[in-house]
């Protein structure tokens, strides 16, 4: 057992100048609260904070880190509240004390919407003080360390929630030497039966698999000493139980077929000599294609460098070969802990910022994500970094989680490339948006100015980062189209009463009605018309009691004006392409010129109808959400698709006649089908159309065709 002396002792050797007297008034403090207090072991309680105090003295942290693990039990587990704590020990401890308290107080187990709202609240404390968490990681690794003291169900629960959250958190902190031992112990625990039984097995061939650790150990070491590599230390071992576990499991084999269970250790003193080692490897031993991986040159998006590779011995039998700087050894072992600065008692600048950037960064994305269960799949990306590495065509790199897409990519580069990408060619073929992208790609992200970014993004993207900023982007020009169509909707319901909307709605009517409805700004009010949660009828009757309005057929010189010069104020406009508030009604996909007719559909904004599609009369028996629409010149021009159905006789050739005069008016085809019943034929086809008269014209051509009996623009 850990006595208080060994602790202290371990402190001073890597801080002469710590406050050992604060870590002496927190032991006897702790003490003294916790007397009489057993734990399930047996032992008494106090061994538990001595030796979470222990483990935070081996990450070489703070006095105030060590102090609080000494005390981090006391509130939740005594009458002595968190003042007391503030009064003795200093704001500092109290701190972390009480916020290694709340998270102890978080159940992950509960339902979904819970859950997310605890990780909120972890992430927060993270991000408060990171000590907080590195105390909680330590707790919680020697609680497992004694799970087997406890009752089964609530060793699976613990356990469970080890691996759920905790080894996860420690793996994005770079904390591998914890995340290790918490993924061992909850493995045991967990999968007792596979566990033993892969435990039984490993150590059946420890011994001859040890002597041959030992063989490949006395190569290595020669074959640098000869090429004069200067190393500082060489290690092997028979890998973790669980990462074996796990590969077993991966690759749906069996222990004997695994051969790499060995994994050799090369720690260097330069960079240099890391690269120099890979060759001498590779000289000595043939390594497996595929198998290299340079995370010097792209650190793991928690920090963690080194060179890996695997070779094959003389004997056939393949091993893992990890080659580092002793510097880049800490922080592969203790990651965010390796950066502290005890001295300055905060995480010092530089590197380790990164771990503080990204939670900054994870917090504000998943700021506004309302639905838990997205919540949790965004925050299990970002807490398993299972990373691609993505090339720009210039060589930069990019860390990306696994299953990214070109937009992904787009917006890891720049907010103003993913909004305007239109394309990606990956190594050198054009791609679909949404392909997920392998490592090594080099993508080239094609944009268009003015492009925007669209919702169907959404359902294919995987980084926090892209998903957070489409729907920023989204949210906004929603609201903005929202807006204007509330705005043209309450005027045009007012005009239908002769009223002028603009002078109805003066400040002092405004206010009123905005207070009626609980709104702070006139923007509100519009956008919620728009958005059709409330009718612009119902708010005009705010305005104007219902029985004073008397409909009025528009009549005066204005309505002759906009009848005759179609300035059509009011009237939304129609950009051709879908937007998000305004878009073209599926039945009949009306085109660039043809007559069009505007409904208000609730909560999704204008559906755009021809005026010719069967549905507007339905659309009729609701006036009220009637509204004019008109072509938007200022509009581009990318094509619509337009399904044409041409009947035609069953003869030879006719399909080459037909696509050869379509394309002879330049007119691409996207996809054509040709069917034969009853001696009729029938050609379907897609056509690439800009507009109406682009259309008539293709029409006009085909009927023209030797054979063709018909044209029909198929609904859809
Ligand atoms: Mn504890």
């Amino acid at each position: 057992m850990i006595r208080f002396e060994d602790l202290v002792e371990k402190v001073r050797a890597y801080n002469p100048d710590a406050d050992i007297e604060l870590l002496r008034r927190a032991y006897v403090f702790s003490a003294f609260e916790h007397k009489g207090q057993v734990r399930h072991s047996g032992e008494p309680y106090l061994v538990h904070p001595l030796e979470v105090a222990d483990l935070l003295a081996d990450m070489k942290l703070d006095v105030v880190a060590i102090a609080a693990g000494l005390l981090h039990d006391i509130v939740e587990d005594t009458q002595t509240p968190i003042e007391r704590i503030k009064e003795l020990f200093g704001p500092d401890v109290a701190h972390v004390v009480e916020g290694v308290t709340k998270l102890g107080a978080i159940s992950f187990s509960s339902s979904e919407e819970r859950q997310a709202e605890n990780f909120r609240k972890m992430l927060l404390a993270m991000v408060d003080d990171i000590r907080v968490i590195l105390v909680k990681l330590a707790d919680r690794l020697h609680n497992m360390r004694t799970l087997h003291h406890l009752s089964e169900e609530r060793r699976v629960k613990i356990a469970q929630e080890t691996r759920d959250i905790y080894a996860p958190i420690a793996n994005r902190l770079g904390m591998s030497k914890i995340k290790n031992e918490l993924e061992e112990l909850a493995f045991k625990y967990l999968e007792t039966k596979a566990y033993e039984s892969l435990r039984a097995r490993v150590e059946a061939r420890r011994r001859a698999t040890e002597g041959m650790i030992e063989d490949l150990k006395n190569t290595v070491a020669a074959k640098l000493t000869e090429a004069q590599v200067p190393v500082i230390e060489i290690d092997g071992r028979i890998k973790r139980l669980f990462s074996i576990h796990q590969k077993l499991k991966r690759q749906k084999i069996d222990l004997d077929q695994v051969y790499d269970m060995v994994a050799l250790r090369i720690v260097t003193q330069s960079v240099r000599d890391c690269y120099a080692a890979l060759g001498i490897i590779h000289q000595t031993w043939a390594p497996v294609p595929g198998r290299i991986k340079d995370f010097i040159a792209m650190p793991r998006p928690n920090g963690y460098q080194s060179l890996h590779t695997s070779v094959v011995s003389e004997r056939g039998f393949p091993f893992e070969v990890q080659i580092r700087t002793a510097d880049m050894h800490r922080t592969a072992e203790e990651g965010i802990a390796a950066h502290w600065k005890y001295k300055e008692g905060r995480i010092g600048a530089g590197r380790d910022e990164q771990y503080f950037l990204w939670l900054r960064q994870l917090l504000e994305w998943q700021q506004e994500v309302r639905d838990p269960q997205e919540f949790l799949q965004n925050l299990k990306i970002e807490l398993y970094p299972e990373e691609v590495y993505i090339f720009t065509p210039k060589g930069e790199v990019k860390a990306l989680p696994r299953d990214a897409t070109p937009v992904d990519f787009a917006y890891a580069i720049h907010t103003d490339i993913g909004h305007q990408c239109v394309g990606a060619r990956v190594n050198g073929k054009m791609a679909p948006l949404r392909t997920r992208l392998r490592n090594g790609d080099i993508v080239e992200i094609v944009t268009t100015a003015g492009h925007k970014p669209s919702r169907d993004w959404l359902s294919f993207v995987i980084t926090s980062r892209a998903r957070n900023k489409v729907r920023h982007y989204i949210h906004a020009e929603e609201k903005e189209r929202s807006l204007d169509i509330g705005r043209k909707l309450f005027e045009k319901e007012a005009r239908r009463f002769g009223i002028n909307a603009k002078t109805l709605a003066d400040p002092a009517a405004m206010t009123r009605v905005l207070a009626d409805y609980g709104l702070a700004k006139a923007d509100e009010l519009y956008a919620a018309i728009g958005y059709g949660k409330l009718s612009a009828k119902n708010v005009l009757a705010k305005f104007v009691p219902a029985d004073q309005l008397k409909e009025t057929p528009e009549t005066g010189i204005a309505s002759v004006v906009r009848r005759v010069l179609g300035t059509g104020d009011e009237k939304i406009k129609v950009r051709g392409i879908d937007d998000l508030m305004v878009f073209r009604a599926r039945c009949c996909n009306p085109i660039r010129g043809e007559q069009i007719v505007g409904y208000i559909t609730r909560g999704k904004g204008v559906s755009v109808h021809a005026a010719a599609c069967p549905n507007v009369v339905n659309l009729l028996y609701d006036p009220e959400r009637r509204i004019d629409v008109e072509w938007d010149k200022a509009s581009d021009a990318s094509p619509y698709t337009v399904r044409l159905s041409i009947q035609v006789e069953d003869r030879k050739g006719i399909l080459a006649d037909v696509s050869s005069k379509i394309a002879g008016i330049n007119t691409n085809i996207r996809n054509v089908e040709a069917t034969v019943d009853d001696q009729m034929g029938r050609i379907d086809m897609t056509v690439e159309i800009n507009d109406v008269k682009h259309l008539q014209k293709v029409i006009k051509s085909l009927r023209g065709i030797d054979g063709v009996i018909g044209v029909e623009r198929a609904s859809r």
